[in-house]
């Protein structure tokens, strides 16, 4: 197995981690099979980023119809090749940020990646912002990503991204993973987070929809109001008070994604 710390330092031999790419390898079998098995289906293509050494690929392999993985660094890539023969397996050397993903239009597929944390967020907005059909995305990153992602009403990380992506799927925190089953070992914990879509996507009002919340949250410590009369008149504003019974002072970080949906239709009904 790839996913132990023999086998890692054997493999880089002179090699060191690379900190620009965000090589943090896994070194925990146990793990990285709980991760692989909750992600994939037997009948699915997993697509991955970031293969690194291949302890997730090998075990993506064990649980998915065929793997692709895309990974930027051209040594990671050889070695790759050398070790981790599989004809189900494609292994690209590739920035993720310019893959081309149309090849997968019309398939249904699976995502899973330990993600680099330094484009963590592009990563997952290209994946997010994509028409295909990923049946479920699920992805290590830090800990603290994870919670602003999960993120209810009334907590400090509750905010237009956290109602983005509770829109558009059904996110479950899966598992919160130590730092200590990484070589190099990173400063904090990460998490293990799965993304399942919950709806048809409708692009254009999404795109509507996706800039109120932003609106809405402009100035965090202000009142909705406050927001509100930076882009709506004020009849308007009051319709939206008195159809929803709102409180006057009311905030948005203590307002649902069901309401936030509610007002966004009383200011399209006109
Ligand atoms: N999957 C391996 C594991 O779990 O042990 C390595 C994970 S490591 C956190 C992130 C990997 O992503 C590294 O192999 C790194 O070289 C690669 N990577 C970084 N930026 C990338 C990018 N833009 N596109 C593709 N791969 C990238």
């Amino acid at each position: 197995m790839i996913a132990n710390i023999s086998y890692v330092k054997e493999a880089l031999g002179e090699l060191k981690a690379k900190k620009k790419y965000g090589q943090n390898f896994l070194i925990d079998t146990n793990i990285v099979d709980k991760i692989a098995k909750g992600a994939c289906d037997e009948n699915c293509l997993t697509v991955e980023v970031g293969p690194g050494l291949g302890a997730l690929t090998e075990c993506l392999l064990k649980y998915s119809k065929r793997v692709d993985a895309y990974e930027i660094d051209r040594d990671m890539y050889e070695i790759l090749e050398r070790t981790l023969k599989d004809e189900r397996l494609n292994v690209y050397l590739e920035d993720f940020l310019d893959t081309d993903l149309s090849r997968y239009e019309g398939e249904e597929i699976r995502v899973c990646a330990n993600l680099p944390y330094y484009v963590t967020t592009p990563i997952l907005f290209k994946l997010f912002n994509s028409s295909l059909n990923i049946s479920k995305m699920t992805v290590m990153v830090q800990k603290e990503v994870a919670d602003r992602f999960k993120a209810g009403i009334n907590s400090e990380d509750y905010n237009a991204l956290s109602l983005i992506v509770q829109y558009l799927y059904d996110v479950r925190y899966e598992m919160t993973v130590s730092k200590y089953v990484f070589y190099p070992s990173p400063k904090v914990d990460s998490a293990v987070i799965a993304f399942i879509p919950k709806r048809e996507r409708d692009f254009g009002y999404e795109k509507e929809l996706f800039d109120f919340f932003g609106k809405c949250f402009a100035k965090r410590r202000k009142t909705l109001h406050n927001n509100l009369k930076d882009f709506l008149d004020e009849d308007t504003i009051r319709k939206i008070y008195e159809e929803l019974e709102l409180k006057d002072n009311i905030r948005a970080q203590e307002i649902d994604l069901k309401t936030f949906i509610k007002i966004f239709e009383v200011i399209h009904a006109g």
